[in-house]
């Protein structure tokens, strides 16, 4: 099938020809849609990008970090705005990868991709959408990404955690490094005086799309972060959560190490 590629300045034209053809996919660095490209899906025969240059900025509003979703994962860790989403960052795929991998295109990755997104869930970022929808919560988004028409995202919202510290990733591989992800945790650990307030905890290749751990998050709130603190979280680290089975491992294993892994983050031993 023959694939037709159309290429605007403006990010409205782009919005507008890729939610009138659903036979068109939008084209960030093209990771993954090239991939589908040489593999031969039939599922589109257009390709819709947008050169615009608003899509590359990274801007800093308030306490909030405005990041334009055809920034790549180079130029995150190339940002001093950006340094708390390194850790993040720096683990998708090689340096190839990085250099073309988009933090737009990595809000539609399928598990276990996502790694990235997995650490905005746990930021509580907010994704703004062609069509004047600018801050939808990113949980919300991530159950609606797959529908028709297909919104073009135009950048996130991340607010920036006060404390540096406060905010903790791990992406467990069994292959280091550029390994899938067996499963990624990031955690936002926000303390007042001495305890956590309001922690956010969201895990990567544990489902179809990263989610909250809305049972770790209740069981640290009020708690010290040390070992007697956390023991409640680890005995909840998979209630309400079903783990994928796939060629990485199987539901089973999943759940077992899952504690083994939350503990570590929490405990900031992971390295
Ligand atoms: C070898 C290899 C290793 C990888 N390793 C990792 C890894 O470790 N961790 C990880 O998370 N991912 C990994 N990936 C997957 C992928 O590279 C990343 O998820 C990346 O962030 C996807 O971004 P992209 O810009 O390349 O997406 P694209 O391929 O351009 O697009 C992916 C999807 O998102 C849609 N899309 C992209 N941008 C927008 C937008 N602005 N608005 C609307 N829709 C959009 C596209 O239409 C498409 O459906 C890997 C891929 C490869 C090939």
């Amino acid at each position: 099938m023959p694939m037709h590629s159309q290429v605007f300045s403006q990010i409205g034209e782009a919005a507008h020809a890729l939610s009138s053809n659903r036979s068109s996919r939008y084209f960030g660095g093209g990771t993954l849609v090239m991939r589908q490209v040489n593999a031969g899906n039939q599922s589109f025969d257009t390709i819709i990008r947008s050169t615009d240059p608003s899509l590359k900025q990274v801007q800093i509003s308030g306490d909030q970090v405005i990041i334009g979703a055809s920034v790549t994962m180079s130029q995150v860790i190339a940002s001093r705005d950006l340094d708390f989403l390194k850790s993040a960052a720096s683990v998708i795929g090689g340096p190839a990868i990085r250099n073309m991998a988009t933090v737009g295109g990595n809000l539609f990755a399928r598990s276990p991709y996502g790694d990235f997104t997995t650490a905005l869930l746990a930021l509580e970022a907010t994704v703004a959408l062609s069509g004047g929808r600018s801050d939808v919560p990113i949980a919300d988004f991530l159950t609606q990404r797959f529908r028709e028409p297909k919104p073009l995202v135009i950048s996130v919202s991340v607010p920036r955690p006060r404390d540096g510290n406060a905010f903790r990733f791990l992406k467990i591989m069994r292959v280091k490094p550029m390994g899938v992800s067996l499963m990624t945790i990031a955690a936002h650990l926000p303390q007042s005086g001495g305890r956590l307030a309001n922690p956010r905890v969201a895990y990567g290749s544990m489902g179809d799309t990263p989610i909250r751990a809305n049972a770790v998050e209740r069981a640290l709130e009020g708690k010290t972060l040390d070992a007697q603190g956390i023991a409640p979280a680890l005995a909840v680290a998979t209630e309400g959560i079903t783990p994928r089975t796939d060629s990485i491992a199987s539901e089973w294993y999943r759940r077992e190490v899952a504690p083994a892994h939350l503990e570590r983050l929490l405990l900031g031993t992971g390295g």
